[in-house]
């Protein structure tokens, strides 16, 4: 679904990239853990198109689309939530939900509303009150289904457990799981290395602008290398 080959990126003069490589296999969620200013956000951003890439290709399902504008990339089938939510907070529930599906022209976007409050039935409840009263949590599982509603084929989601408790972190984790067995698949951005390894079909750990290890999820967690480098166990 995804073939990033070769990526360079970075801001002004600086590299933030250096020819990064990884794959994504529909149905899969992958995961790219490393930690801090190690490129992962840049590499989503770059995904999705609003960070521009200086060098390299980015396949989405045999197409290139480096060059294409971010907000077609969306209508292609690539919906980022991105890091720290952004919802917009003074305006309801729904109409965040509502501005998630902007791009579509077809005319089911009450039925996946729907769907989106049958996942997360807390933003039903809260569907008519400002987004930017809502828990961390609640405004994590709002970033989600806004993606949802543009009706992607791949979910980039990241740092989807950061500040939160870790109730609520089992919670995403798991609505993720659910993402997967609904058909969707995910590349998802963690620091929280152990849950996103533990979950992950495949992993690739990032340093520094560049893919040191990857492998299957579990046999990234189980290497003795990768736990005492990478994951501080
Ligand atoms: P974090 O977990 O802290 O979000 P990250 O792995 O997502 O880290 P990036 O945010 O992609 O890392 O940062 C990669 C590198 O690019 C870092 O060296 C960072 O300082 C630099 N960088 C990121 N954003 C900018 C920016 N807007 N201007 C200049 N440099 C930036």
């Amino acid at each position: 679904m995804l073939e990033v080959a070769n990526l360079r990126s970075g801001y002004g003069r600086i590299e933030a990239l250096h020819g990064v490589s990884l794959t994504v296999a529909e149905g899969e969620i992958v995961t790219l853990v490393g930690g801090n200013g190690a490129g992962k956000t840049t590499l989503l951003r770059a995904i999705s198109g609003v960070q521009p890439v200086s060098a390299g290709t980015i396949r989405f399902r045999g197409e290139p689309v480096e060059r294409i504008d971010a907000w077609r990339r969306v209508g292609l089938g690539i919906a980022q939530v991105p890091e720290g939510r952004q919802v917009f907070a003074p305006l309801s529930v729904e109409d965040n939900l509502r501005l998630g599906a902007w791009s579509r022209r077809d005319g089911d976007i009450a039925a996946d509303l729907e769907t989106v409050y049958a996942d997360f039935p807390v933003l039903r409840e809260k569907r008519a009150l400002a987004a930017g009263g809502l828990s961390g949590g609640q405004q994590q599982m709002l970033a989600i289904g806004r993606a949802l509603m543009a009706r992607p084929k791949l979910i980039l989601l990241d740092e989807p457990s950061m500040g939160l408790a870790p109730i609520l972190v089992e919670q995403v984790f798991a609505a993720i799981v659910a993402l997967r067995a609904r058909g969707l698949t995910v590349l998802l951005v963690e620091q929280n290395a152990v849950s996103a390894l533990a979950i992950a079909d495949r992993g690739y750990v990032i340093e520094t602008g560049a893919i040191t290890h990857e492998g299957a999820g579990r046999a990234l967690l189980d290497d003795p290398k990768v736990r005492e480098a990478y994951l501080g166990i």
